[in-house]
Formats: C-alpha cells, structure tokens, sequence
C-alpha cells in the first residue's frame, strides 16, 4: 500500500487569555491508501484538533504552531487557501459529530448533496446528471424510496438517514480521504452498528482510506487496521489494531480496553479509567497520564518520556525504557 497521508510532529495550540492549551503537542502518524485508521482518546485529547489541522480549519484563536502534515506527497501547510479549498471536499471531506446540525436546515437533501458534487465539478454543471447523480448516491447510502424523498427537507429524516446523508455528502466526490469525527455519537447503538458497516462497504466500494475519531474503541476494532491512542494532545501508543488489541503495551491504553464489553471475556463489571484528563493550559510534567496511571514512578515525571519502537508499534512509556 502507497502512503497517502503523513503527519510529522503536528503542533496546535490555542493561545487563551487564560494561557495556552496544547491541544495537539508533536503527534506523528500515517495513513496509507485505503487503509483505516482510528484514533481514539477521551474528549479533550486532541483528536478533533488533529482532524481539523488536517483540513486546515483550526478556529480561532487556534494555530497550526509546527509540524508537517503531508498529503498525497503535498505539503499542506504551505499550500494557499484557494488550492486548500479544491481539496477539502473533493479529495478530503470530513463527517461531522453530529448529523442534526450539519446539514442545512432551509435546503432540501438532494439540493446539498448536489452542491457538494457541482462545486467540485470542472466546466457548466448539468443539473440533470448532477441529479441522477445525487440519487444514485443517496440509493448507495441506504435512503430508500430516494426519487420520492429527495426533495425532503432534513427535519423529514431520521438521525441515522441525516447521517447517512453526511456520508452520501463526503463520498459524492470520490475522495481519496474521509475523515469521520465521532459519526456515531449522536445515534442510538443499532444505528451506529449501521452506520459503522455503511462506512466499511463504502471504504470498500471507493477504496477511499477512513480516518475515523472516536472514544469508542469497539467502534474502532469493527472498521480499523491501524489505531493511535491519544491522551492530553500526545499519541501515546500507535500500530496495528489486532496486536494493541491483544497486547496494548502503554498503561492508558489497557485501561482504554478494560472499559469496553468484550465477548472474549467474561467480567462481572467494566471498568472506568479513575481520574480526570489534565488541566490543558498546565498538564502534568513529564507523562501527561502519571496521575492516573497505576504503574506511575517518580521518573515518570521527567520531560523525556522513553518512546519504543518495534517495527509500526509505537509506545510512549518508561515502563519500556
Ligand atoms: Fe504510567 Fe509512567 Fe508509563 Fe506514564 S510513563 S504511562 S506514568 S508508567
């Protein structure tokens, strides 16, 4: 598989009155073709902040402060923001959190699924193939009788239709990357089942590569073949989905699997990772996580925590020094 995406050493930070949050603080990782990665972590940890460097969208009074995020063998930091624009949504598209906010309210369905795919279209647009297109689209994702609905406004639809509308959307122009962020959340668990093998076929029909953000580690075992783990704006350990399944090696991460219902095992009561992610304008020194952790020393607090490599397997931890 060829490398579609490279993230070197990404630093975004949020310059506060209050301070600066290091919302993501030197993360590394890569994508290739039509491969899935999933990166997990409790809320805060950096995992939308990753995602919207990547589109370049950080809000304000955020910045891209460092780092290199390589697509396709392109720099995106340096390009301009016209170049950035043909990309996000043709060759990137992104699936927001949540479905009830993301789609327009005053505009049918098919009128905005339409649009993605006429703003990326080279030369006069035709409405008419546009429209054939719009329906085969919508058919692929799994609205049904779609001639009849695609005049329906989005308060017409379901939660789980709304979302599977968000995917017709990021996939109507075939891109090579589609970044989903939390695509389930807002959804009941039969529909994200759902919406999780809706975004395996599609990966699957389009050989687009999936970056899927997620808490849910379950989520991420069902679509993913490689994960990174993130805690307080770092990744903490990264690699291949079964081994870290098998054998996490950082401490977070363990703890991370103990709180999901599995079948292989049987358990009276899962577990909740004790503790409060760090305050993020002053985290801990050293191993952002040693507050929490049960393996903590006193060396875990200096500021070079020991990383160890093994081929793709990545692990941030003293504990491997
Ligand atoms: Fe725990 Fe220390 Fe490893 Fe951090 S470095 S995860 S505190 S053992």
């Amino acid at each position: 598989m060829s490398r579609l995406l490279e993230v070197r050493d990404l630093k975004t930070y949020f310059f506060l009155r209050k301070g600066v949050v290091k919302a993501v603080d030197g993360v590394s990782f890569d994508l290739d073709k039509g491969e899935a990665l999933g990166i997990v972590g409790e809320s805060g940890s950096g995992k939308t902040v990753t995602a919207l460097s990547i589109m370049r969208l950080v809000p304000y009074p955020g910045r891209i402060v460092d780092g290199e995020i390589k697509f396709k063998g392109r720099d995106l930091l340096s390009l301009s923001e016209d170049e950035m624009r043909k990309i996000r949504g043709k060759e990137i598209s992104m699936i927001f959190q949540d479905p009830h906010n993301s789609l327009n309210p005053v505009y049918n369905v098919g009128w905005q699924v339409g649009e993605a795919i006429e703003l990326h279209t080279e030369g006069k647009p035709i409405w008419s193939r546009i429209l054939d297109k719009v329906i085969s689209i919508l058919r692929g994702v799994g609205i049904p009788k779609v001639e009849e609905r695609i005049y329906d406004y989005p308060h017409q639809f379901s939660g789980g239709q709304k979302q599977r509308i968000m995917i017709g959307m990021s996939v109507s122009n075939n891109p090579d990357l589609i970044i989903a962020d939390e695509p389930t959340t807002a959804l009941d668990v039969t529909i994200q089942a759902q919406i999780i093998d809706l975004l395996k076929e599609l990966r699957h029909r389009y050989g687009s590569s999936i970056m899927l953000i997620t808490h849910n580690m379950g989520l991420v075992a069902e679509l993913c073949d490689r994960i990174a783990v993130m805690y307080s704006g770092k990744v903490v350990e990264y690699g291949d989905i079964n081994r870290i399944f098998e054998e996490p090696l950082h401490p977070y991460t363990q703890l991370l699997l103990e709180c999901i219902p599995r079948t292989d095992r049987d358990v009276d009561r899962l577990m909740s990772i004790p503790g409060e992610p760090p305050d993020p304008i002053s985290p801990p020194r050293g191993c952002r996580f040693h507050p929490r952790c049960p393996y903590a020393k006193d060396w875990c607090r200096r500021d070079d925590i020991y990383v160890y490599r093994d081929n793709d397997h990545m692990v941030s931890c003293e504990l491997y020094r």
